[in-house]
């Protein structure tokens, strides 16, 4: 078990520092060319692998190239269009629901704001913030998803258990210029090294400074569960 620094702001520093030096180009995974294309990959993403969206998304964006192509297609062929994509019976319904409100209400253009993004169908915090900060260059809050979840528990950054819980604790312990950032990073280190059922703490950059880092007796605070 490792130690962390004496406040929940500094092991935030110092979890983002490292990261950093271990994964310099981290970003988004997901491949597309406008708003309207990331805001559909993100919502293709819930769920499923970002490989899995890239597969498919390079055929979809040849023939779906705007709001209206979305918003002219049934949810029947919406769904055939995306299989291999997990839900995608439902998901094939979120894009025809997102096609047809850009349409009536935004001018087919992808909003910019946090509650005109969580309006659309499919489209909750965690989406809307994606499409935010890579979409809008606007960064208001920290993507939480499960890689984030799992590794803020671990390293001790949060005790909460829920994504917009973990989110508010977050805010008050990561640097503002990095929000976006943290998000890239953990995912990178929850990818590579910290799994949901292996962490490879020998390693890790960060085990002398992680509270779950396997040792006697250790417990995994993502799951409150000795390892
Ligand atoms: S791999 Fe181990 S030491 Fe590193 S962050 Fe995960 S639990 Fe902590």
């Amino acid at each position: 078990m490792g130690t962390p620094l004496d406040s929940r702001e500094e092991q935030a520093a110092e979890v983002v520092d490292r990261l950093h030096e271990e994964y310099p180009d981290s970003t988004i995974s997901l491949t597309y060319g406008d708003r309207l294309e990331l805001l559909v990959a993100v919502v293709l993403s819930a769920q499923c692998t970002d490989e899995r969206v890239n597969e498919v998304t390079a055929d979809l964006f040849e023939t779906y190239q705007s709001a209206a192509d979305y918003a002219a297609a049934s949810e029947e062929q919406l769904a055939e269009d995306i299989y291999g994509i997990t839900f995608h019976n439902n998901k094939g319904g979120y894009l025809k629901g997102i096609g047809e409100i850009l349409v009536e209400e935004h001018d087919g253009e992808v909003p910019d704001t946090m509650s005109e993004l969580t309006d659309l169908p499919g489209v909750g915090r965690k989406t809307a913030n994606v499409v935010l900060q890579h979409g809008h260059d606007i960064v208001e809050g920290i993507v939480v998803d499960t890689h984030v979840q799992r590794l803020s528990r671990r390293l001790g950054l949060t005790e909460e258990e829920r994504p917009e819980a973990i989110e508010d604790d977050l805010l008050d312990v990561v640097p503002e210029d990095e929000w976006q950032q943290f998000t890239h990073l953990l995912i990178d280190h929850g990818r590579a090294i910290c799994g949901a059922r292996s962490a490879d703490c020998g390693a890790c950059v960060l085990a002398d400074i992680c509270p779950s880092e396997q040792g006697d007796g250790a417990v995994d605070l993502a799951s409150g569960e000795a390892w």
